[in-house]
């Protein structure tokens, strides 16, 4: 069997098969029936079957699938990229797995390493799992768990608290909550991440009065390299749990012991953790009744924008902007600006796109890798602005206000499921957002011009409340967030993005709380071992928990020792 030469439509005839959800054993057999009448092995089916149906279109936005225990040995991101071949994979679903999976990993001679995955939406080298035993629990451990009230402080406020497992999709979070009546307090403009995913990089949405998402982190379940379980909190004036009535098990699984440990340290420093503390198992996060938010986005300027920046800051809950790098010729860069207003829950009304319009954008989505050869071919500058103002000309809505059940007006839409890159650099925002926003616009501008290089899209600004957590990218101040993002495949991409990061982050001398940092998802590898010590003012307390919880480096890989995180 060939990728090229697969019966087009017996591979979509078991594509459907798979999608229509038959259970894994037997998924399993089908590939293995079909390996052994092709003579192949179940993973060379699983690519040809996998190729076609990209080619044709058949695939919704998550193939991940298709990835079966023993079929795959790669494991790629969701752009395909920063492949690794792991030892094994496992699928756990339930704590005492994740127990056992450490404690494998010990016994074997020499100690095997251990990297837990998400759902793969980082572009850097945090998942790197070469060697390794990669967990996945976006398969088996993504149930919203019961809160025993009995347990916590007096003051906790257990209706708008909840448990969920580390491996449920931002998504399906939201169905969840939105069925018992609540909401997450903020959330990025995506939800395929699975929660603890994007809880360990600093995932952020904006507004100005509102953190990251680990931010809304009440406690965390930890398996340690030791196999030892620690539910971690705040201090006890600040944890929820009342210690006194803390069992010493976590209600689903009452034959492990889980140590209690409220410690600020400790919590600041498994918030955003990138996997380096061990396997996450669960977590009891903030939520709050459910609401609506009323947006409206509108084309402007940035010129026009930026005199009244810090008012649209105070006055708007989740105010952002999109801005096309390139001026037009009156030498005003288009933007959309994007005004979020929290409501209560009301019925939906407006709309951002209307039917005809929608479909436009979504085939614009669908072909946006015909952009790409387009704009590569065209390597103009004028043709580069001109798909980034068009693309820009589809975001305002059309029928404003848009009013909708939070998480809906949050998520961005289809634009996700263009396969694109981004780097983002989280500044000071209480030191010279315009200027800052200049200069990054300035740094394109100029590497057009000497170089050649272009994004294929806008940069996205948003703003974020400082957090505690000792190495998130928003940690002790307010941030302004500029996200680079561009198709994938336009030419010198990786290039123009270091350069970028070169000229903003590099030649800034600001250290600690006024550096420029970059999303720890969202790079390619571009910070070094230099620029987390110069970063983050707390990296050294954070090292003191990761040495306490990972002594022998089972959860460390190429990310941790290209930044040198252990010495
Ligand atoms: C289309 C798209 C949209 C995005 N939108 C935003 C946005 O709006 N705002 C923003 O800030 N970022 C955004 N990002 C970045 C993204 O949110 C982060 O990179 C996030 O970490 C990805 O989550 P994931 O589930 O794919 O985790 P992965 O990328 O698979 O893993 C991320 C890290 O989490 C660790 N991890 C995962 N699960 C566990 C566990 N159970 N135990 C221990 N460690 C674990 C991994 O080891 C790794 O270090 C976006 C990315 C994409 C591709």
């Amino acid at each position: 069997m060939d990728q090229n030469h697969v019966d087009q439509a017996y591979a979509e005839e078991l594509f459907l098969w798979i999608y229509k959800g038959p259970d894994e054993e037997q998924r399993k057999q089908k590939l293995q029936e079909l390996a052994n009448a092709f003579d192949k092995d179940a993973k060379t089916v699983l690519e040809a079957v996998h190729s076609v149906a990209t080619k044709e279109n058949l695939y919704p936005q998550e193939p991940s699938f298709l990835v079966p225990e023993d079929a795959a040995p790669t494991w790629t991101n969701c752009i395909g990229e920063q492949p690794c071949v792991p030892l094994q994979y496992k699928y756990p679903a339930s704590l005492s797995d994740l127990v056992n999976i450490v404690h494998d990993a010990a016994s074997q001679n020499p100690k095997v390493p251990v990297r837990a995955i998400g759902s793969g939406h980082s572009f850097s080298d945090i998942t790197d799992s070469q060697g390794a035993i990669l967990v996945d629990p976006s398969r088996n451990l993504k149930q919203v768990l019961t809160v025993d009230p009995s347990i916590l402080h007096p003051g906790a406020d257990a209706p708008n608290t909840i448990r969920a497992q580390c491996g449920i999709k931002v998504a399906a979070l939201n169905q969840e909550l939105d069925a018992r009546n609540l909401g997450l307090i903020n959330m990025g403009a995506y939800d395929g991440q699975t929660i603890s995913g994007a809880l360990s990089t600093g995932t952020h949405g904006s507004g100005k009065n509102f953190g990251p998402m680990a931010d809304f982190l009440l406690s965390i379940v930890l398996v340690t390299e030791s196999g030892k379980v620690y539910q971690i909190e705040p201090s006890p004036d600040l944890a929820i749990t009342n210690p006194a009535k803390f069992p010493g098990h976590l209600p689903e699984a009452p034959d492990i012991p889980v140590e209690l440990k409220q410690d600020n340290t400790w919590f600041n420093a498994a918030k955003v953790a990138m996997g380096c503390l061990g396997l996450i198992y669960s977590y009891a996060l903030r939520v709050q009744p459910a609401f609506s938010i009323s947006e409206v986005r509108s084309m402007t300027t940035w010129e026009d924008v930026k005199p009244h920046l810090s008012s649209f800051l105070d006055g708007i809950d989740h105010f952002e902007l999109m801005i096309n790098p390139y001026a037009d010729d009156d030498n005003k860069h288009k933007c959309v600006k994007v005004e979020r207003t929290r409501k209560p829950l009301t019925a939906p009304r407006g709309y951002r796109l209307c039917g005809p319009w929608q479909w436009v954008e979504d085939q614009g989505v669908h072909h946006s890798q015909a952009m790409v050869t387009l704009l590569n071919f065209a390597h103009s500058l004028w043709f580069t602005r001109f798909i980034i103002n068009q693309a820009l000309g589809f975001l305002p809505d059309m029928d404003p206000p848009y009013v909708d059940v939070s998480h809906k007006v949050l998520t961005l839409g289809v634009e996700n499921t263009a396969k694109a890159w981004a780097l983002e650099m989280h500044f000071n925002g209480e030191k010279d957002c315009v200027g800052t926003i200049d200069s990054v616009l300035a740094a394109f501008e100029r590497l057009w011009e000497e170089q050649g290089y272009f994004i294929g899209g806008p940069l996205g600004i948003r703003f974020v409340k400082a957090s505690d957590a000792l190495i998130a990218p928003q940690a002790g101040r307010f941030t302004c967030t500029v996200e680079c993002d561009m198709l994938y495949g336009i030419n010198h991409a990786r290039k123009l993005l270091g350069e970028i990061k070169r000229a903003i982050c590099d030649q800034s001398s600001l250290p600690g709380n006024d550096s420029i940092r970059v999303h720890w998802g969202l790079d390619w590898g571009y910070t070094t071992a230099e620029d987390v010590r110069k970063w983050y003012p707390d990296l050294g307390k954070w090292q003191a928990v990761y040495q306490e919880v990972n002594p022998g480096g089972m959860f460390d890989n190429e990310f941790t020792k290209r930044l040198r995180l252990r010495e």
